[in-house]
Order: C-alpha cells, then sequence, then structure tokens
C-alpha cells in the first residue's frame, strides 16, 4: 500500500454495512477478496469484480490489509482465532482492521495476542449508517498504534469523512459506546416527544420539523423522525444490533464502576422491544413501545 488507498484488501462480513463499504474500496481501485457465512452476500461484490473467498484465511491470502464487519464480539473472535481464521492465516501485509460494534477488552486482547505473532490490530468502529456507509461518508473511530493506524488511513477514507485516532488499541471501541449511549439516550428522547405530541393531537410532521430548527433537533429526529412518525419499522439498524451495543456499555460501564441510570432505562425498553418480537425491526420501531405503554394505536396494532 502506498499511501494512495489501493493495495489488496480482504473483507468478511457482507451484511447491511460491510457491502457497502466493500464497494467503495473496490471502486476506489483496491483488488478485494470477500467472505461471508452468507454466501449469496458477496454476490453483487463478486459481480463488480471481487473475488469470492471461502474462509476468513482464504480471504486474507495476498492482501495487504484485512477488514472485519461483523455483528458482534464473538463473531469477530471466531474470525481471529477460528481454524482458519488470522492469527493462524494473516494477510500479507499483516494489517488486520475490525470495524464491527464490540467489546474495548475483546479489541485490545485480539491487539494483543495478533501482535505476538508480528500482526498489527486496529479497533475501527464507524457511525453513520446505512445511509452513510452507502455514502462513503462514516465517521469511523480508530484505537490502534499510530504506525497501524497510517496504514489503515487511506482505506478509511474511501468509506468515511471524519476519521479520528482516539488513542491506544480499544479506545475506538470506547468512543463507539459512547456514541451508542448518546444515541441510545437521544431515541428515547424522541419516542417521548413524539408520544406527547401524539397524545396531545399535535401533527407530528409539523412537531418534527419545528424540533430540527431549533436545540432539540438531533440525528435520531432528523434521520429516525419520519419513519417513526410513519410506522415504518424496516431494519436499517436493527433493535438486536443496538440491544447488543447498550450491553457492551452497561458491561464497559459496570467494569470501570461508572454508574449510567439513563442507559440503564433505555436498555429496558430494548428489553421490552425484543420480548414483542421486534428484534429485527429497525431502530426506529422503539417507538412501538410507546404505542404499548400509552396503549395508543395510530391505525395500526401495537406489536
Ligand atoms: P449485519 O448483520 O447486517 O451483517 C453482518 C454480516 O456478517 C452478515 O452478513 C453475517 O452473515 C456475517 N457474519 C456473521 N458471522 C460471520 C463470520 N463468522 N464470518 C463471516 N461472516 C459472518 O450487520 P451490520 O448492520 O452490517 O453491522 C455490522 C457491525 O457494524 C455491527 O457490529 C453493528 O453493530 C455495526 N454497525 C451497524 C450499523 C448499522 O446501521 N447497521 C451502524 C454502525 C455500526
Amino acid at each position: 500500500m502506498e499511501g494512495n488507498g489501493k493495495g489488496a484488501v480482504g473483507f468478511i462480513g457482507l451484511g447491511t454495512m460491510g457491502r457497502e463499504m466493500a464497494a467503495h474500496l473496490l471502486k476506489a481501485g483496491n483488488a478485494l477478496r470477500v467472505f461471508d457465512v452468507i454466501e449469496s452476500a458477496g454476490a453483487d461484490l463478486v459481480a463488480a469484480g471481487a473475488v469470492a473467498a471461502k474462509s476468513p484465511a482464504d480471504a486474507a491470502k495476498g492482501c495487504d490489509v484485512v477488514i472485519t464487519m461483523l455483528p458482534d464480539t464473538p463473531d469477530v473472535e471466531a474470525v481471529v482465532y477460528g481454524a482458519d481464521g488470522l492469527l493462524r492465516a494473516p494477510p500479507t501485509g499483516r494489517l488486520v482492521i475490525d470495524m464491527s460494534t464490540i467489546s474495548p477488552v475483546a479489541a485490545r486482547r485480539m491487539h494483543a495476542d495478533l501482535a505476538r505473532e508480528g500482526v498489527a490490530f486496529v479497533d475501527a468502529p464507524v457511525s453513520g449508517g446505512p445511509v452513510g456507509a452507502k455514502a462513503a461518508a462514516l465517521s469511523i473511530m480508530v484505537g490502534g498504534d499510530d504506525d497501524a493506524f497510517a496504514r489503515a488511513d487511506p482505506y478509511f477514507r474511501a468509506m468515511g469523512t471524519t476519521i479520528t485516532h482516539v488513542g491506544a488499541s480499544g479506545a475506538g471501541q470506547t468512543a463507539k459506546l459512547c456514541n451508542q449511549l448518546v444515541c441510545g439516550i437521544n431515541i428515547q428522547a424522541v419516542c417521548e416527544a413524539l408520544a406527547l405530541g401524539r397524545a396531545s393531537g399535535v401533527d407530528l410532521d409539523k412537531l418534527r420539523r419545528v424540533l430540527l430548527g431549533g436545540s432539540a433537533s438531533s440525528w435520531m429526529l432528523d434521520r429516525l423522525g419520519p419513519a417513526m412518525i410513519a410506522g415504518d419499522a424496516s431494519a436499517g439498524f436493527r433493535i438486536d444490533l443496538m440491544f447488543k451495543d447498550l450491553r457492551l456499555v452497561q458491561e464497559h460501564a459496570q467494569a470501570l464502576n461508572v454508574p449510567l441510570p439513563g442507559a440503564a432505562l433505555v436498555t429496558s425498553q430494548y428489553v421490552d422491544a425484543r420480548a414483542h418480537g421486534q428484534g429485527g425491526d429497525g431502530n426506529q420501531a422503539l417507538f412501538k413501545v410507546y404505542d404499548r405503554l400509552a396503549n395508543q394505536v395510530t391505525g395500526r396494532a401495537p406489536a
């Protein structure tokens, strides 16, 4: 890699986010090898010129870097520590970048275990959702060594616009957990405002517009508000993934003895949403919890 964003990249995890991010790396002129446990997940990328790999080790073959974008900590650990994983078969360029949202403690462990084999590991979770991934406009929060960050940075530039080296290994994941804490409490605030407005008979589109013009404006209200008001639960960022993130927030805070009462409260609402079968719905469907709480049905049955 010569610092121009062109190299050979192995990309593992081609779901909602990963397939968009991998497509940008391909468009930027990188050679791409892709792997997902669901074979069909990489079909569009292969049609666009990527090579389909059969395992994480196969995805790493001949590559400068491997990037992972997987659901949770155990998935990343399986790809790193598994029999055909990256610890045994690292990429030729000996650089692994994990862009999933996982435990900062696990990130530091993988950093140390890979370092013993001479492989650099960078944690680089993202914010911006599928829209940000599609537009190559993600905010990328990076933890790791300076030289590894410098090598990873040109790849980040193909996928994001705000790229910040937050600190040492694990610092990227810590920043992402702080991000999710703000997002979780904020979506709860938006749900409560819309529930109150609705019960008062206020036009919710107008309410949203006027709030966006003042100090109550937020990404959640802007991007998720329309789907909340329309009752559109189609997935983007799934309730299950947000619950996972809030679980990681709680685990991290408890280990450090940091009280987070707001996070605890909103987590209980994600528990309720999952208990009502909403785990696969988009994050905006948290508003349905308020349908149930207030027993107010807006032309649709509560889940
Ligand atoms: P997703 O579930 O849509 O995609 C994950 C992909 O990983 C799936 O295609 C799955 O088949 C694959 N996978 C799982 N285990 C695997 C393994 N062992 N080997 C290879 N492939 C495997 O998830 P997503 O929405 O793309 O999110 C990915 C990560 O990014 C998560 O950690 C999530 O929290 C985070 N994130 C998501 C969003 C979003 O809006 N969706 C935004 C920011 C961050």
